[in-house]
């Protein structure tokens, strides 16, 4: 199937209020094109440099989503035009992103990415530290930070039962820190789980936001 009948096929089966992040990291602009064609706006990118060269040669109304680990010296060059930072996991990089968004004059959106699957290699926190980072942004305002919501991997397993409850582990999370840090808070909505192999159990256990890559652009060569 093509990237456009791959794209259909998925969008009819995602409800309405979730979105779709189309993961076009490694692939060619022509990629990204031929899903920009038929509507897709939000695409998803892992490396800095990749995404620098591609946010300046394609149309400029995509919403770029930055979904990999982020290093705050890095954090510079997107920040002029990054529309959502999926995977936050540090204060100090917030502090950073915090920093750049000011002197570009703009409030850029991120997640909380936490710790869900059993592997060991998958960043993210846990809701001890998450709680610290956000007193310490508390304390210290970041005015150009928001943070909109949560972000996890679930283990890539064949086990449904077990990743089905690691999505529902961070849909608790996430009524959690609705429920003590954000209850002022409407935009903290966001839950972003759900890639190709599992996407169909994230929206069942309540994802606002899939990122799928090679369901739609074919597997990745590296
Ligand atoms: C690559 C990647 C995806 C997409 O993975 P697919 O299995 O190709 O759908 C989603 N989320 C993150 C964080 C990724 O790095």
């Amino acid at each position: 199937m093509s990237i456009q009948e791959n794209i259909q096929k998925i969008q009819s089966e995602i409800p309405n209020g979730v979105l779709l992040v189309a993961v076009s990291k490694t692939k060619p602009e022509e990629a990204i094109e031929a899903a920009y064609e038929i509507g897709v706006r939000d695409f998803g990118e892992n490396k800095v440099q990749e995404l620098q060269q591609k946010s300046e040669s394609l149309p400029k109304d995509i919403n770029w989503h930055f979904i990999g680990h982020l290093q705050s010296n890095k954090v510079k060059y997107i920040a002029p035009y990054v529309h959502l930072i999926h995977a936050v996991d540090s204060y100090k990089l917030l502090e950073t992103i915090n920093k750049e968004a000011l002197k570009n004059n703009r409030t850029i959106n991120c997640l909380l990415q936490f710790h869900i699957a059993e592997e060991e290699t998958k960043f993210g926190l846990e809701i001890s530290e998450a709680n610290e980072i956000l007193k310490k942004m508390k304390e210290n305002s970041l005015s150009n930070v928001n943070i909109v919501g949560v972000m996890g991997m679930g283990t890539n397993s064949e086990d449904e039962t077990k990743v089905r409850n690691e999505f529902k582990n961070l849909k608790s999370i996430f009524e959690t820190l609705k429920a003590t840090c954000f209850s002022d808070k409407t935009d903290f909505a966001q839950i972003s789980m759900g890639m190709s192999q599992d996407y169909d159990l994230a929206i069942e256990e309540g994802s606002t936001m899939v990122r799928i890559g090679s369901s739609i652009f074919g597997d990745r060569i590296y």
